[in-house]
């Protein structure tokens, strides 16, 4: 048995909690110091958190890990000098497996004192690694003599038709290559990620995950990244609660091998099928009602009702609930009237109501606005995307705006709703995203005090629980998973300050001590000052 005394505890149901007694990876009992130190007179440790925060750890329902990881894995090569961004590709080397692959993005050297590097230069610094580092204009690429090797280029090998492979006076490679036909035969030659580098990448992203809090995500990514999963998982390495939507291209190997929504455990589970209804934003490919501002487009709906009725019939009929993604409210209506009909399938055959989700909900129009909470559709948003759009939502759907983004709205028809980052499109960090939910404004104060659009502001008690119980609950695991309760696992984390203290402005900033998963700390800022 461990105490933790002397705290500010956020457990709602246990008004002004200051301690918790956890014992074997779960929480036993909550209340006050007096409660808890006097019912647990013999317990082996007792820790004065000193006046600190305990929060319940934090999941985000919607990253792309592998993509998030892998962006993690090149290295930045945005530097004042050639020799830092070498130094860099150095320590990077270094860590490698055998064989594979240096990555860096980022330079430009026409700001570098030094000016362009050579394959020599950078096969200095590599280990033995192949080695490949694309300017930031992606015009440019600098690889070392493995990469050009692997690649199949030599002094021989002839330019391409509409790009230049740099030579010295001798005629010999120098390693850079000028434009997409000639950075292509370098990039041809990489391989796709191996199951073993994509998990030692998925593992040290974790640790940077943890950093910040989380305890846990649901994941969109593809098959590579549940075999990478199910692997760490079975080597016991899985200190993480993952839940893992099934792609929707092998979802014929989902249904033959059982795999049903749920199914799993507290650490690798099996989420939703994840379909597209439209596209994106920015790019004017999600499907609108209307035209966007100053255009004739409507956008592209990729999925019609019938499409998604049948999917879901397929899916519902074994096991497997969906996630769809919707930006544009033409989308978010058709995947609603889909929807509406799927729920009566789903009692015509007495399959359970699933926690089906639609993720972004970015632009919906306020006649369907309610209907989330009337179908027990889950809203699965990123808080992060309505300051971070802001100016492309007024331009491309001027009074729309409105309804874009319209977290407040959502929250008072009673919609459940789950908050993420989609991640690596935001940042990951989930008080950036708690900050921007509550705030409307980006982390520079923009634009102003009251923020965007500030009628669809969140309390902070609605957004952390978006980032923490409520994931939890549509996982069928809000029992024991994402609040501070007894029978709930001792998913914790430190704070120095009281969030709920703050101006909200600094909610972004905020940085946790330590975090706790299953009872054990798996990441403690050297600075903590007491030993936890
Ligand atoms: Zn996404």
């Amino acid at each position: 048995m461990k105490i933790f005394h002397n705290a500010h505890i956020y457990a709602p149901g246990f008004p002004g909690a200051t301690a918790l007694a956890l014992s074997q990876g779960q929480i036993v009992s909550v209340g006050t110091d007096s409660e808890i130190l006097d019912a647990f007179p013999l317990a082996e440790e007792k820790v004065d958190l000193r006046g600190y925060t305990l929060w319940p750890g934090l999941t985000d329902a919607h990253v792309h890990l592998r993509h998030l990881a892998a962006s993690r894995a090149i290295v930045d090569c945005e530097t004042a000098t050639r020799a830092e961004c070498l130094e860099r590709i150095d320590a990077a080397a270094g860590e490698l497996p055998p064989g594979a692959w240096i990555r860096g993005h980022g330079w430009n050297h026409n700001a570098w004192p030094e000016g362009l590097g050579t394959a020599e230069l950078l096969d200095g610094v590599s280990h033995g690694h192949p080695a490949y580092l694309s300017a930031k204009s992606l015009h440019i690429g600098w690889a070392n003599s493995q990469a050009l090797a692997l690649a199949g280029l030599t002094d021989s090998t002839p330019d391409p038709e509409s790009g230049i492979l740099q030579r010295d006076a001798q005629g010999h490679l120098t390693g850079i290559l000028y434009e997409a036909e000639a950075v292509n035969l370098i990039l041809d030659a990489i391989p796709e990620l191996t199951p073993e580098v994509l998990k030692q990448q998925i593992q040290s992203l974790i640790l940077e995950l943890w950093s910040l809090g989380l305890v846990g995500v649901h994941d969109f990514d593809g098959i590579d990244c549940w075999l990478a999963l199910q692997s760490l998982h079975q080597q016991g390495e899985l200190k993480f609660r993952i839940r893992k939507s099934v792609p929707y291209d092998h979802l014929d190997d989902f249904i033959q091998a059982g795999l049903r929504t749920n199914s799993g455990d507290d650490f690798l589970q099996i989420g939703s099928v994840k379909l597209f209804s439209d596209g994106a934003l920015g790019s004017q490919t999600a499907a609108m009602l209307a035209p966007f501002e100053a255009s004739q487009s409507t956008g592209a709906l990729l999925l019609t009702e019938d499409e998604i009725l049948e999917i879901g019939r397929k899916t519902g009929s074994n096991g497997l609930s969906l996630a769809i993604h919707a930006i544009g409210d033409r989308a978010n209506r058709v995947v609603l009237n889909a929807y509406a009909k799927l729920r009566a399938f789903e009692e015509e055959k007495r399959l359970p109501r699933f926690k089906h989700r639609i993720e972004h909900v970015q632009i919906i129009s306020s006649e369907d606005l309610p209907r989330l909470a009337e179908l027990g559709i889950v809203a699965s948003v990123q808080p992060v995307h309505a300051p971070s759009d802001r100016d492309m939502a007024d331009q491309f759907l001027g009074l729309r705006a409105e309804w874009a983004y319209a977290y407040q709205s959502l929250k008072r028809t009673g919609a459940e709703m789950v908050f993420g980052s989609d991640a690596p499109v935001e940042p990951v960090n989930p008080f950036h995203g708690l900050h921007a939910a509550v705030t409307r404004r980006r982390l520079d104060g923009t634009p102003g005090p009251d923020g965007w659009h500030p009628q669809e502001r969140l309390a902070l008690a609605e957004a952390l629980e978006g980032f923490s119980w409520a994931p939890a609950r549509i996982s069928g695991r809000g029992d024991h998973l994402g609040r501070i309760a007894p029978g709930a696992a001792a998913d914790l984390i430190l704070l120095k300050t009281d969030p709920f203290t703050l101006d909200p402005q600094d909610i972004g900033a905020i940085n946790p001590l330590a975090t706790m998963v299953a009872g054990e700390w798996v990441f403690q800022r050297p600075d903590i000052g007491i030993g936890i």
